[in-house]
């Protein structure tokens, strides 16, 4: 399998999945996507149902994203898979387990991972893929990143022992929860370097924009990235909705729909591409918070982007985009692939005049038909009711990112279409809006017991680019 950047600018050389998994965006500005998407025949879909139930969710993570990889031999890859997908690191042995909630709707359980929330699925695999590249290599790579919560916990842990990578991971000093901060500060090992800086969390990016913007710095000290458009992190995206398919269903035609709570339009891109393999999805549903910049887009056709004055802080943070980093991927399919019109959108118009309008094309008009996607949003009253009604009559306690999705389901639910809500994080991570809205503390799971009584690593740093590059001189050059 080869990939070509959505900006189609280079054409020539098409990369492999091994040369493009430590880079972030294509050279000309695009983004990664396989030349073409692998449609599956029934007797490999009867092949990957056999494959979980008997070998497990590894084993058939190993299948399907053997279908984007064709640079790492296929025991090596199964190796990698059962070494990110094992009950050591996630909590349940099914990995991502899906229960009924009820009404018609499921929930698929992507946040038994060791931050409870779903991105160490994509990231637990990144760092068997990082550690293995590296040595194949004979490389280094030190991650430089910054993190308002999620993302960064979840890199460390999936980073935390793999040979040959450290993680400098930069932090608001003060602005995370408690919990938060007790997951990541708690991590006792010298490759695993938490940062406070004095600022807020743009400040952060600010200082990683800088020290990576410099080239030669970047090149003598191995900087590198996991942010959410690494196609690697993807691909272990596909895995879940495949497996959450086979887990609701008994006949391999059978349909079901997924809501997924979108911020980077991550997970949800994920979906499409299994939709793209042949997976039998009939209705993407796409949730958003009260930062509804794609709703808006499912609904009108015109892409506009927002600053940071019209970016509301919500209960559902990780979703609190102003402009969301995936969807160049799907506007490229929704265009037929046509990488000139995508170069025009996101190279011109977007910097230029901050929107795009596709309400008057054939494509925005047949964007259901053809894709299956819909989408609602959520408000902070909604989610509260939501948590409150799903644990009235269900007796299940959820977060508030998948209490968005669980809104938002509701209004597209199908008879006979079971239909499967992400579940993005555990809520245990968001106690004060569970307390709002049913007076109960979240219970703890007991891998979180105590975190916030250990010992804090954690270096305090001003907000200074020179500083940073100084520490990150210090680590590396020993
Ligand atoms: C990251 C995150 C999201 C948004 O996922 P995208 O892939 O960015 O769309 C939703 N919920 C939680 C809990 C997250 O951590």
């Amino acid at each position: 399998m080869r990939y070509l950047s959505t900006r189609g600018e280079r054409d020539q050389d098409r990369p492999g999945f091994g040369d493009i998994l430590l880079a972030g965006l294509a050279a000309d500005g695009g983004l990664f996507l396989p030349e073409r998407y692998p449609r599956v025949d029934e007797a490999t879909v009867a092949h990957w149902r056999r494959t979980l139930t008997e070998d497990g969710y590894a084993a058939l993570a190993a299948e399907v994203i053997g279908l984007f990889v064709d640079d790492i031999p296929a025991a090596d890859l199964r190796t990698l898979c059962e070494h990110a997908y094992s009950d050591q690191v996630f909590s349940d042995s099914e990995i991502v387990p899906v229960s009924a909630l009820g009404n018609g709707i499921w929930l698929s359980h992507l946040s038994e991972g060791p931050t409870a929330a779903f991105k160490d699925l994509a990231m637990q695999l990144l760092g068997q893929l990082f550690e293995y590249q590296l040595a194949r290599t004979g490389t280094e790579l030190n991650i430089l990143g910054a993190t308002s919560g999620d993302t960064g916990s979840a890199a460390e842990y999936a980073m935390l022992g793999r040979a040959g990578i450290r993680v400098f991971m930069l932090t608001p000093a003060g602005r995370m929860t408690p919990f938060q901060q007790a997951q990541m500060f708690s991590i006792d090992d010298p490759a695993i370097i938490n940062i406070a800086v004095d600022g807020v969390f743009d400040d952060c990016q600010d200082l990683v924009k800088e020290v990576a913007g410099d080239a030669a710095f970047k090149e003598q000290y191995r900087l590198g990235a996991v942010n959410s458009i690494n196609w690697a992190r993807l691909v272990a995206q596909v895995v879940y909705y495949v497996a959450s398919w086979l887990r609701v269903t008994t006949a391999d035609d059978q349909q079901v729909s997924f809501t997924v709570p979108t911020g980077n339009f991550g997970n949800i891109c994920a979906g499409h591409i299994a939709r793209e393999l042949g997976v039998p999805i009939a209705q993407l549903v796409l949730a958003t918070n009260e930062n509804n910049v794609l709703d808006e887009f499912f609904r009108t056709g015109i892409y506009r982007v927002r600053g940071a004055a019209e970016t509301h802080a919500t209960s559902s943070p990780s979703m609190d985009i102003s402009k969301a980093s995936n969807f160049e991927r799907f506007i490229f399919d929704l265009l037929g692939r046509d990488s000139a019109r995508v170069r025009h959108l996101f190279g011109e118009l977007l910097p230029n005049q901050g929107f795009f309008d596709l309400s008057d094309t054939p494509e925005f008009a047949g964007i259901t038909e053809r894709f299956g996607f819909v989408s609602g949003s959520s408000t902070h009253a909604d989610r509260v009711a939501t948590i409150a009604a799903t644990w009235h009559q269900h007796r299940v306690l959820i977060d508030p990112h998948t209490a968005d999705g669980v809104k938002v389901a509701a209004e597209f639910v199908q008879p006979d279409v079971p239909m499967i809500v992400t579940e993005t994080a555990l809520p245990v991570k968001f106690a004060e809006t569970i307390v709002e809205a049913i007076g109960i503390e979240p219970e703890r799971p007991a891998r979180f017991a105590g975190i916030e009584g250990l010992p804090r690593h954690v270096i305090d740093l001003p907000n200074d680019a020179e500083a940073l590059k100084a520490l990150i001189r210090s680590r590396v050059d020993g």
